[in-house]
């Protein structure tokens, strides 16, 4: 039930262009500096180094150019944006860290796939198993019966190094929650920029949800779509209710949690205001929780579960 990747809508939006920027060197031209091997070396040679600043000399011995005057020329052209020149040598700007860091992410030149391969957990949706697979740097998780979306996520190619299976179904896990953690407190994960909140309703859904949470980045238009329950996974109360079941909500898959991937749990109770009621079964207990549009939480019950909890479950399925 959460996801991300949705249509890129950008292009129907009026926006300044983001090659606009008094004070900022042009994005082609700044791709155009880095787009050059030697360059890229000098960028790795400051990354491995063991201390920095780098005298230019240690820095050529490195990059193994000869030529000092061809390696000066290429240096100069890295300085003042990604690489900066002090008394005591070179060192980097956070711009040219950035450059290093996204490449051993392995975003601009690996594309691996993987899988399907099962996994842990059962769908939300129908109790079958679940299903991962990774393609164009996006790692999915589908019900193998129904087909159920339990989330798809970009997931930077260089998380797949050096883990098993398992470690990166956690990895990704933890990702997953501290994206939407981000974007609830209104930062985009992409860009930092200011992210909105909104609930819809009867949304055209590839997650197969009835009411959703929409976050979206009002700079770079990336946007983050889940259940309402999956906002829950840090709050407090609700971390409590389940460690006092035994279930540590740090660790435990988000895709294996019914409240966080389905809105069966979720009752709308107004919807102006919004006023939304996510209901945490566990055991012989149901953790009541009610949230306003801002998924600030309004109202909390915990309650032993009833015949009519029972009932209600019955039903639905
Ligand atoms: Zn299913
Ligand atoms: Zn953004």
């Amino acid at each position: 039930m959460s996801g991300t990747t949705g249509p890129n809508t950008a292009g129907d939006r009026e926006e300044s262009t983001i090659q606009d920027c008094d004070d900022c060197v042009a994005p082609a031209e700044a791709f155009s500096v880095i787009a050059n091997e030697t360059r890229l070396s000098i960028l790795e040679a400051l990354w491995r180094a063991p201390e920095r600043p780098v005298s230019f000399s240690e820095l050529r011995r490195e990059v193994e150019m000869r030529d000092s005057a061809q390696f000066n020329y290429h240096l100069k052209q890295l300085t003042d944006q990604f690489v900066v020149g002090t008394d005591d040598g070179y060192d980097f700007r956070q711009a040219g860290k950035k450059v290093v860091r996204a490449i051993l992410a392995g975003s601009f030149n690996e594309h691996p796939e993987l899988g399907p391969f099962e996994i842990d957990g059962s769908c939300a949706n129908c109790g079958a198993s679940l299903q991962a697979a990774y393609d164009d740097d996006v790692l999915a998780i589908d019900c193998t019966d129904c087909g159920k979306n339990h989330g798809c996520y970009p997931f930077p190619p260089g998380g797949l190094n050096d883990r098993t299976r398992e470690e990166i179904m956690e990895a990704f896990n933890q990702r997953v929650r501290h994206l939407h953690c981000l974007a609830a407190d209104g930062v985009c994960p992409e860009c930092n920029g200011r992210m909105s909140t909104t609930v819809t309703r009867d949304a055209e859904d590839f997650l197969g949800l009835e009411v959703r949470v929409d976050h979206e980045c009002q700079q770079c238009r990336h946007s983050l779509y889940s259940a309402v329950g999956l906002s829950l996974l840090d709050q407090s109360d609700v971390v409590t209710f389940h460690r006092d079941h035994g279930v540590d909500l740090c660790t435990k898959p988000y895709w294996d949690l019914a409240w966080c991937v389905s809105d069966e749990y979720t009752t709308i109770v107004s919807e102006e205001p919004w006023e939304i009621r996510v209901e945490i079964p566990l055991d012989d207990e149901v953790l009541s929780v009610t949230l306003d549009g801002d998924l600030d939480v309004l109202d909390m019950e915990r309650r032993c579960r009833s015949a009519a909890d029972e009932g209600a479950q019955a039903v639905s399925d």
